[in-house]
């Protein structure tokens, strides 16, 4: 399977460099950024790559040359013009004939590929994107999802005001298979993200949204550049990689991080308790996965859709994503025990392992994100939380004050 590398685009001066330079050679302690690309696809035993090269190319050519070097093999195809990220691929039909990755050339990550093309296969996706929330999803291109991971639409920058969406955000990394080659004009500048992807959903093609929490950057901006110095120097970019396990924080929804109503089931009632958005940045920062775990009988109760209740989660995000804060996942309980409600969804009213105390919740998660559950916390306003905790084998639980200002902010500086 080949890895594709758009390295052409325009140069660009960064931090102490005079030349100027493509971005893909952006130095990061001494060494280029594709170099970094190269290794960690090595690493996962992919040695076949095509980089798009542009008016700079020389200077990788010269670097790479036919990648001997590294043990690996690499050709070229050199863009007479900028094309865009996308255009180039227009020229490469002939020599792209199964599922391929792309990645662009500027890009600092550690993600396990081989996990991001196991689900590409299982979902028989055409198109497979690396998706994650990110700290300012309003100024950023979200990707809509069906529940199953399906991509619905993509909603592109700048947003309408009271625009309401889960912070999915495309990081930029594909595998795409061959019939994407086909929706791309051959010779036109286009670009992937704002004409290819669109242009394939139009056409009906399964495009799928792969959701990792594992590191991937771009260099924007020269502050960006140093921050991702750090984190490769740190080794927070390795550390984040899907085969080491991780500790979260594990939080009630009502009554921890949005204001308890009884039986919340329209958007309007979501509201986030005050201080909440710097609790679950604090979080964010420190390095522990965010994610919630709530009981929602309302939904046994049908008192609200599953899709109703999709989008009250979407408006939670947007609410923390204003405040520069991002949950990564959240796991709700549909189920009650007790039937004899006159409205109620028959299916749903059954004894599961989901439902707090139990800790069916917690243990899907620790499985999806390969979670340290002895590193992990639960914070929630109820026994039921607490005891959840403990069954899950959580290194510590706590009940919080409801609908308390700043209450979570205040237990999680005692802990993290
Ligand atoms: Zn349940």
């Amino acid at each position: 399977m080949k890895v594709v590398v758009i390295a052409g685009g325009q140069g660009t001066r960064i931090a102490s460099l005079n030349n100027e330079i493509p971005k893909a050679m952006i130095p990061i302690n001494g060494k280029p950024i594709l170099e970094y690309e190269v290794e960690m696809a090595k690493r996962y035993g992919y040695t076949d790559f095509l980089f798009v090269i542009g008016h700079m190319g020389d200077q990788i050519e010269h670097h790479f040359g036919d990648g001997q070097k590294w043990g690996v093999n690499i050709e070229y195809y050199k863009e007479e013009k900028p094309l865009g990220t996308a255009g180039a691929l227009g020229y490469l039909k002939e020599r792209l004939t199964e599922d391929f990755f792309v990645f662009y050339g500027d890009t600092v990550m550690d993600i396990d590929m081989c996990a991001m093309l196991e689900y590409h296969k299982n979902k028989q996706a055409d198109a497979t994107l690396f998706l994650h929330p990110n700290d300012h999803p309003y100024d950023s291109d979200i990707v809509d999802l069906e529940m199953n991971g399906r991509i619905k639409k993509f909603c592109n920058k700048p947003h309408k005001d009271g625009f309401v969406s889960h912070n999915m955000v495309n990081a930029a990394l594909f595998i795409f298979s061959p019939k994407i080659l086909d929706l791309v004009e051959v010779g036109i500048k286009s670009h992937i993200e704002k004409h290819v992807l669109p242009a394939c959903l139009e056409k009906g093609l399964k495009l799928y949204g792969y959701v990792s929490f594992e590191y991937i950057k771009d260099m924007g901006t020269p502050d960006r550049y140093y921050s991702v110095c750090d984190d490769v120097t740190s080794g927070k970019v390795a550390r984040l990689n899907r085969k080491y396990i991780r500790p979260a924080i594990f939080l009630d929804r009502d009554g921890v991080i949005s204001k308890e109503v009884n039986l919340l089931c329209k958007p309007e009632q979501m509201e986030l308790i005050e201080g909440v958005g710097e609790a679950i940045r604090y979080i964010n920062q420190k390095g522990y996965l965010a994610i919630v775990v709530t009981n929602q009988p309302v939904i046994a109760r049908n008192l609200c859709s599953l899709e109703e209740l999709d989008y009250i989660h979407a408006k939670l995000e947007t609410l923390l994503g204003h405040e520069h804060a991002y949950l990564n996942a959240i796991y709700y309980c549909p189920h009650h025990p007790d039937s004899g409600y006159p409205e109620e969804r028959k299916e749903y009213k059954i004894k599961c392992d989901c439902r707090k105390p139990a800790p069916g919740m917690l243990l899907r998660a620790a499985k999806d994100w390969n979670i340290d559950m002895s590193q992990s916390y639960m914070i929630g306003d109820r026994d039921s939380d607490v005891r959840a905790g403990e069954n899950a084998g959580c290194k510590a639980s706590f009940k919080i004050e409801m609908n308390k200002s700043n209450a979570l902010l205040d237990v999680l500086k005692t802990i993290i």
